[in-house]
């Protein structure tokens, strides 16, 4: 028996652990299968507060495994809830054929990257279609090659610009005619001269007319209807996240989109369970967010605790 088990490790997770951890609690933390969630998919953070140099995604999750860690936080890596048994005093979650209860619970498990749903995304996935540039950029398969990146906000913009230093011409491909990103971003990729903007478009399809990787895309553009393939090696999908919460469904209240919905501060509508970070944040979803619900979610679980 726990006192409290900590669903996910991004910037929420490890928060809630340090906050629980100094607080003697002995927090357990299941890191999920993405150790350090999706900051470790960027790759300089230049807006989490402390660093004025900015910092590596992956190196600041790490750091607050450690900071965590001193204080007694314990974690079980790689570990994936798979069901959840939701009732008070005591909550189950499932792994694999163990079962660990915990008298609180706080669910981090943050979000995924949302796909585009057109035909050859799926079986082209690993041959050319990818969710995250700071991975894969590198790969000998996109080196002085044309590639793609779809979306038209932050993330679209750091991948796009990241890639311009292996790429021979980076298309930014956005369904509307501005971007949605930050005006620093946006500024930065556009001024970019190895990146071309592509407005008003969406892509079709995923093509790999060589069969075996991706070799172009089919493009509609939603003003004309208009439809034009782009030739590229890679295809770079930045369409936004959708929220790691499908465990709890029928079991916690969530939006239509699967955001958990919270209230008053990270209370779930199942007492002893509490929310943070991205799996419960449509609006906000910044690094330094996360990291503020994490701190709310430890202290609403050590109050419930202490009653
Ligand atoms: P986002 O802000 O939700 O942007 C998603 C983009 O994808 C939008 O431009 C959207 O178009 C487009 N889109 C959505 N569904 C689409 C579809 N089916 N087909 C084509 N396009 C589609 O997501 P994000 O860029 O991943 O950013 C998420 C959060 O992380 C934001 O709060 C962002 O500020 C933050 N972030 C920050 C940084 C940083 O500061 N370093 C870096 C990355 C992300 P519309 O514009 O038309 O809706």
């Amino acid at each position: 028996m726990r006192d409290v088990v900590i669903l996910g490790s991004g910037c929420a997770g490890w928060t809630s652990a340090l906050y629980l951890a100094r607080a003697n609690l002995k927090p357990l933390v299941l890191t999920g299968a993405q150790m350090g969630g999706l900051l470790t998919t960027t790759s300089i953070v230049e807006n989490f507060p402390g660093f004025p140099q900015g910092v590596d995604g992956t190196a600041l999750m790490a750091q607050m495994m450690e900071q965590a860690q001193k204080f007694g936080a314990e974690v079980e890596f790689g570990v994936v809830a798979e069901e959840v048994t939701l009732r008070k005093p005591f909550h189950a979650i499932r792994v694999g054929n163990k079962t660990i209860e915990t008298k609180a619970l706080i669910v981090a498990t943050g979000a995924g990257h949302r796909h585009l749903g057109v035909p050859g995304e799926k079986a082209l996935e690993t041959k050319g279609v990818t969710y995250c540039a700071t991975c894969d950029g590198a790969l000998p398969m996109f080196r002085n090659q044309p590639l793609v990146v779809v979306g038209g906000g932050d993330s679209a913009c750091e991948e796009a610009t990241f890639l311009t230093r292996f790429a021979s011409k980076v298309y930014l491909v956005h369904r509307r005619s501005e971007l949605r990103a930050s005006r620093i971003m946006a500024e930065r990729a556009l001024g970019n001269a190895k990146i071309q903007p592509v407005w008003n478009s969406v892509v079709e399809s995923v093509d790999d007319v060589k069969e075996g990787k991706v070799t172009g895309i089919k493009l509609k553009d939603t003003v004309s209807g208009k439809i034009s393939t782009l030739g590229c090696a890679g295809v770079f999908v930045a369409v936004g996240h959708v929220p790691n919460t499908q465990i709890f469904q029928g079991k916690l209240k969530m939006d239509e989109a699967g955001y958990l919905q919270l209230g008053p501060g990270s209370r779930t509508n199942v007492e002893g369970v509490f929310g943070a970070g991205d799996c419960a944040d449509k609006v906000y979803r910044q690094a330094i967010t996360a990291a503020g619900m994490g701190c709310m979610a430890a202290i609403d679980a050590e109050r419930y605790l202490a009653g």
